[in-house]
């Protein structure tokens, strides 16, 4: 152990590069043999912990504390002052590790990973990464400057896109022109980034020896459990098994709504509009209340986790409540250096306030199950695939759904609760077609990078495959609307193949969920002991823990598609 390093965060907190610094050059010189290899992981791995922390600190207090202009000098000054100089020496201290050819307890899928990012990394390719990342700022400040003028009220997009679930049609067929003609208004200056983002990750594939940027793209996300060709036999399971399911879903939204056709601002993958006469539901009027009966549920899906929520009641590890100075959004942090999560959320009395905080606390709970793990590789979920992270939180989103009721501690009504729980339902089954447009999108331009340069070629494929695996939604006049999209999926310009794992872990976290209709105490003890493996297992021993199958099949997609159906039927009789 480094003894002369702090135990307690806020010791460390102040310290800066030259006081860090001794302790890495340690770490670098040490000579490393199967003797010292364990106290030299746990020195690096304390250090680690340590620097992290303090990071995901500073950025917390940017957050709850917008106004902190002090709180967000600190954060700057750590992110140019420390964090560059800090990953330099992790490249080293990788590279000793290497070098050492030994193989540590556990380490085996760290180890594989290190290995890869060695063998792609090209000195070259680091002022082409400098440049991404520009492009990405000019991606980022085209979507920020978008404001629509709303009867002389100039309007966020996210103000205009809440205007959809309005339950006047005319509002809503409004909201989504004014939005999309704004983001036409970009498509050129986007076209232009767009092309040399191509370009530039092309390029990059190149230097690291690769005939194409997928497969580069594949080493540099760790996709070794899966190919592409299994994503495109998801799409096909998907259009098979799924589609169908949506559109029955859709039928009855048209006929709740009262219209013939679903145009996208009648039905969408991400929003429903309510039938008039539902009021939105109102969970709770404080926060004492949101946290009095979530930690009730979590105790009814295991006693344990309940306990750990109320370990972060009582500990201050949760930041609730919307307020002024306080960004948008909700997430879990990891702090490493105690094993303990912190929770971030902007909570106003809607059910998405209930459901954001399941999901948080899945993962909250998956930083509490690894805290046993000696070291950071294996314990942060940093180091988990996300694949399997997301299982963490969207299965406890349906293992905690039985309980949403009053007579279990919960928030809503027996009909209440069935809406609710209908809607997540529903949710999932519409979210997976798209998923599948965006994924079967991205494979199309890294196949034909050239095409892919001419965005109207990206514009008949995107349009394309939205007609084919959203086939309800009426696109006639506005067919432009329709083209310009994939414009607005951040994930498609910014993070190349970053969508399939929420479809993939959505299909585990089902699984869980289907586990514990059977057994309850039988599932959640899986579901915590995969959790509990950290970064030790591969994603399908991970999936095979929480007694789940790691799967892109049409055969088990309908397994598990039929469920939801019939539970929605069964919530609809509620
Ligand atoms: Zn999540």
């Amino acid at each position: 152990m480094f003894n002369t390093l702090p135990q307690n965060i806020n010791d460390f907190m102040d310290w800066t590069w030259d006081q860090i610094k001794p302790y890495t050059d340690d770490l670098v010189n040490r000579p490393l043999t199967a003797a010292t290899i364990d106290a030299w992981l746990a020195d690096w791995s304390q250090l680690q912990s340590l620097i992290a922390e303090t990071y995901s600190r500073m950025q917390i207090r940017t957050t709850t504390h917008t106004n902190d202009e002090a709180g967000q000098n600190r954060l700057a000054g750590y992110a140019e002052h420390v964090i560059p100089q800090v990953s330099e020496v992790e490249q080293e201290l990788i590279k000793k590790l290497l070098a050492s050819g030994l193989e540590p307890d556990q380490f085996e899928n760290p180890l594989q990973k290190m290995r890869v990012d060695a063998e792609i990394f090209r000195s070259e390719n680091l002022p082409l990464e400098t440049e991404l990342q520009k492009l990405s700022i000019e991606l980022n400040k085209l979507a920020g400057a978008r404001v629509v003028d709303w009867d002389g009220e100039e309007m966020t997009m996210q103000q205009v896109m809440a205007k959809l679930t309005d339950q006047d049609r005319a509002t809503r067929e409004r909201a989504w022109k004014l939005s999309m003609e704004r983001v036409i208004q970009d498509r050129a200056a986007f076209d232009g980034l767009w092309v040399k983002l191509l370009d530039l990750r092309t390029q990059m594939a190149k230097n690291a020896g690769f005939e194409d940027y997928r497969a580069y793209r594949w080493q540099q996300l760790k996709r070794f459990a899966y190919t592409p060709d299994d994503c495109k036999t998801f799409h096909a399971a998907i259009e098979e098994v799924v589609v169908p399911a949506a559109s029955r879903i859709n039928a009855k939204q048209k006929a709740l709504l009262g219209v013939d056709t679903l145009h996208p601002w009648d039905a969408y993958w991400f929003f429903r509009v309510d039938p008039a006469d539902a009021p939105p539901l109102k969970p709770f009027a404080s926060i004492a209340e949101l946290n009095n009966k979530i930690e009730a549920i979590f105790t009814k899906v295991d006693p344990e986790l309940g306990g750990y929520y109320r370990i972060m009641r009582d500990e201050g590890l949760l930041d609730l409540e919307s307020r002024k100075h306080k960004s948008g959004g909700a997430y879990m942090e990891e702090f490493p250096t105690t094993g303990r999560p912190f929770i971030f959320a902007n909570s106003v009395g809607i059910h998405n306030d209930v459901t954001t905080l399941l999901h948080e606390g899945g993962h909250a709970f998956h930083a509490f199950e690894t805290a046993h793990l000696p070291y950071y590789h294996l314990f942060s979920l940093g180091n988990i695939p996300m694949e399997f992270v997301e299982v963490g939180s969207m299965a406890m989103e349906l293992l905690a759904a039985p309980y949403l009721t009053t007579d279990h501690g919960g928030f809503y009504t027996d009909s209440e609760a069935a809406r609710a729980r209908a809607e997540h339902l529903e949710g999932i089954l519409l979210f997976w077609p798209y998923m599948a447009v965006v994924d079967a999108f991205q494979h199309w331009i890294y196949e034909n990078p050239d095409a892919a340069r001419d965005t109207d070629q990206c514009d008949a494929q995107w349009s394309e495959l939205m007609r084919r695996y959203l086939p309800d939604i009426a696109w006639s006049g506005v067919e432009d609307t329709l083209a310009i999209y994939w414009r607005r999926q951040g994930h498609i310009a910014e993070m190349p193949f970053y969508y399939v794992e929420y479809g993939l872990a959505q299909l585990g976290a089902v699984q869980v969920w289907a586990n514990a209709l059977n057994d309850q105490a039988q599932a959640v003890k899986d579901y915590r002991r995969a959790l509990s493996l950290g970064a030790t297992a591969t994603l399908p021993e991970l999936f095979a823990a929480a007694g789940a199958k790691f799967a892109f099949d049409a055969a088990t997609l309908r397994e598990y598609v039929d469920l939801i159906e019939r539970t929605l039927d069964e919530l609809a009789a509620v």
